[in-house]
């Protein structure tokens, strides 16, 4: 017999919250029921409104908070609660570092019954702001001028945004610029109900090493209106630009990016560099949006590697390459495999341009290619695995625990498959012998963990 929900739908009570989610949301209960409340704080006493009713859990809002959480600040974001992009600007950092490292004892312990692991408390950032690298803002119209920013909740309206404070303030400037400058030139902004107007997304990337600028202008149509006068402005207007680029999207769809990409001035690609390894990205190439973070977890992943100069590394997941080429520099040979093709070019780009030799990278299915290397003599004392938010596939931690490397090194971005795939590991012979969290996205629930497996009988 289910037992009864003890709360309506529309009911106001008090509440005391006891958690916070993985999504940040507040967590009270009442006789056991578990109600989710946004922007609630673990510890705060509040009376909220029940919004929601499903059978094992529910949702509410905050209607009035009789004791605020020491740990509760006010949003320096004039946005934040419009915009949705970061959920615990009301969390003081020293509480989301906190917040963070209790998600992932958590999960390790409620998921993967891995209860007896170092977990280290959270690699943060001395100034947790302005930090993306990348901005990506739909362009829409509101009396006739063009607005670029975000979509309202649960809306295709565009509100427009001055700021965006986890941007590096250039790609702020960038946007602002972009936007008044196609404008001035009467540039429509596309518009998805009539499947009409020219200008879809702007997108802003900023090298933080090099100081380099690519501008990238998505538009439905294939001529962009006022073109050559748009890119002076542009150039004049914005110092560092290196890269004008035009993305071709005529679909009608939410998928931002289309499949014809043309230079309209200056390089295909900026350059930037993550501790001593350069990159070149191209409009549509993968790189992490935190330089700074990335460095503190690709630095973490080589400590764990442990790395004499005499190993064989894999690099499962391998992307354009970032954690191959770092570990590159100290181990004898590493091998990159990864899905995307457009990846793997960036990868072997990038390896060239910083005379790395002792690398070698594959397009295919990490659990297809990795079984295919190991049966021509390629033997792995180090793997590294740095899979998508899903988790590595069964079939490649399999393969794992039938190659047995020395050592395999987790880097993870979601704490919950993290956890599921350490307890297949520890199963078939693994220890895990720490967890380094690190925060890659301050101001929003998003934790990032480097993980060192050895196997047992070593
Ligand atoms: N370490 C990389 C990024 C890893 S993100 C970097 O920092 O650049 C995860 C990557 O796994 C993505 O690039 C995705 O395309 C790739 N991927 C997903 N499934 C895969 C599979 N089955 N085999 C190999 N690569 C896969």
């Amino acid at each position: 017999m289910n037992k009864q929900v003890p709360v309506q739908r529309n009911d106001y009570i008090d509440v005391v919250f006891e958690d916070l989610t993985h999504e940040g949301h507040g967590v009270a209960k009442v006789e056991g029921y578990p109600l989710f409340v946004p922007k609630a704080l673990p510890g705060e006493k509040a009376k909220i409104k029940v919004i929601k009713v499903n059978k094992g859990y529910g949702f509410g809002r905050l209607i009035e908070l009789y004791e605020e959480s020491p740990d509760r600040v006010v949003p320096d974001c004039p946005i934040y609660e419009a915009c949705g992009g970061c959920q615990l600007q009301h969390l003081s950092y020293g509480g989301q570092m906190r917040a963070k490292l209790k998600q992932v004892q958590d999960v390790l312990a409620r998921i993967g019954k891995i209860e007896d692991v170092l977990v280290h408390p959270v690699l943060g950032m001395e100034n947790p702001w302005r930090y993306r690298n990348k901005a990506q803002v739909p362009v829409g119209e509101l009396e006739g001028g063009l607005v670029a920013g975000f979509y309202k909740h649960r809306s295709h309206d565009i509100i427009d945004m001055e700021t965006c404070l986890i941007q590096q303030e250039q790609n702020d400037t960038v946007i602002q610029a972009v936007k008044k400058i196609c404008g001035n030139y009467g540039v429509r902004a596309y518009d998805e109900t009539s499947h009409k107007g020219a200008l879809r997304h702007i997108m802003a990337r900023y090298g933080q090493r090099s100081g380099e600028i690519m501008v990238v202008l998505i538009t439905r149509t294939p001529e962009l209106p006022h073109q050559n006068e748009i890119i002076q402005e542009i150039i004049q207007q914005i110092p560092g630009v290196k890269s004008i680029v035009q993305n071709v999207n005529s679909k009608r769809t939410n998928v931002i990016f289309g499949d014809q990409t043309k230079v309209l001035w200056g390089e295909e690609v900026i350059y930037d560099s993550i501790g001593s390894i350069r990159f070149a990205i191209s409009a549509r190439s993968f790189y992490q949006v935190n330089p700074d973070q990335t460095k503190v977890l690709y630095d973490k992943a080589l400590e764990y590697a442990g790395l004499t100069g005499n190993e064989t590394v894999i690099d499962a997941y391998c992307g354009i390459g970032t954690i191959s080429l770092f570990l590159a520099q100290k181990a004898k040979k590493v091998y990159g495999v990864e899905i995307v093709p457009e990846a793997i070019e960036d990868a072997k780009r990038n390896a060239a341009l910083n005379g790395i030799t002792n690398v070698e990278f594959e397009v295919g299915e990490a659990e297809q290619v990795i079984p295919k290397w190991y049966k021509s003599g390629v033997h792995a004392d180090v793997l590294v695995v740095d899979p998508p938010r899903k988790g590595c596939d069964s079939s490649l931690l399999e393969t794992i625990l039938s190659m047995k490397p020395k050592k395999v090194v987790y880097v993870s971005c979601n704490p919950a498959t993290l956890a599921r795939d350490l307890r297949i590991l520890e199963d078939g012979g693994y220890k895990t012998v720490e967890v380094q969290p690190v925060d890659m996205f301050p101001q929003t629930t998003h934790v990032e963990c480097c993980s060192l497996l050895v196997r047992e009988d070593n």
